[in-house]
């Protein structure tokens, strides 16, 4: 038998934000756009046989590209009960502050933090705040926790690539990782 706990977490729905970028990053200048998804615990944890997660609309998304999404948006969660019904709403600002931007920019130069990438200001290629600490565990935003790279480096750390960064870090979609001693 589920417990309670268990099934009050059946299903999130999850209006995301996709969030303007900063006027410091400058180098787009993309209406904001919402999208609305509906996925389960287990799927957004990758757990076999969920139910994939589905847009407003009824498109399958992988959950990837969802945890991809949670990246960069602003996201008003919904905790839906197995009957649908909205039992719990929160409200999350992630995506890194306009001073805070400021700070991971002097920290960047402006450059992916990928080692060997040399995306950024200077070739016209925006930088994304992705978050090792993802908010489906932790559920914060920390500026010191929050590395800026290229749509491209973005992509790939989303999609189970293990990247080195210029300081020498290595992260993947779970987080940091440890190298072997
Ligand atoms: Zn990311
Ligand atoms: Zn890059």
């Amino acid at each position: 038998m589920r417990s309670k706990r268990q099934r009050r977490h059946e299903a999130l729905r999850l209006l995301l934000q996709q969030v303007l970028r900063s006027k410091v990053l400058g180098t787009r200048s993309k209406l904001p756009f919402q999208i609305n998804v509906t996925i389960s615990n287990a799927a957004l944890h990758d757990q076999p046989g969920a139910l994939p997660a589905r847009t407003g609309s009824g498109a399958t998304v992988p959950s990837a590209l969802v945890r991809q999404w949670l990246c960069d948006s602003a996201i008003t969660r919904f905790v839906l009960s197995l009957g649908n019904r909205i039992i719990e709403l929160s409200h999350t600002e992630r995506t890194a502050k306009p001073h805070e931007r400021r700070i991971k920019l002097l920290e960047t130069g402006g450059t992916c933090q990928g080692a060997g990438c040399y995306r950024g200001h200077d070739t016209g290629d925006p930088l994304i705040p992705h978050h090792p600490d993802a908010y489906a565990r932790s559920g914060t935003t920390s500026v010191r926790d929050t590395v800026m790279v290229c749509e491209g480096t973005h992509h790939d750390i989303h999609h189970g690539k293990t990247i080195r960064l210029k300081d020498g870090r290595l992260l993947n979609a779970n987080g940091w990782v440890t190298p072997p001693e």
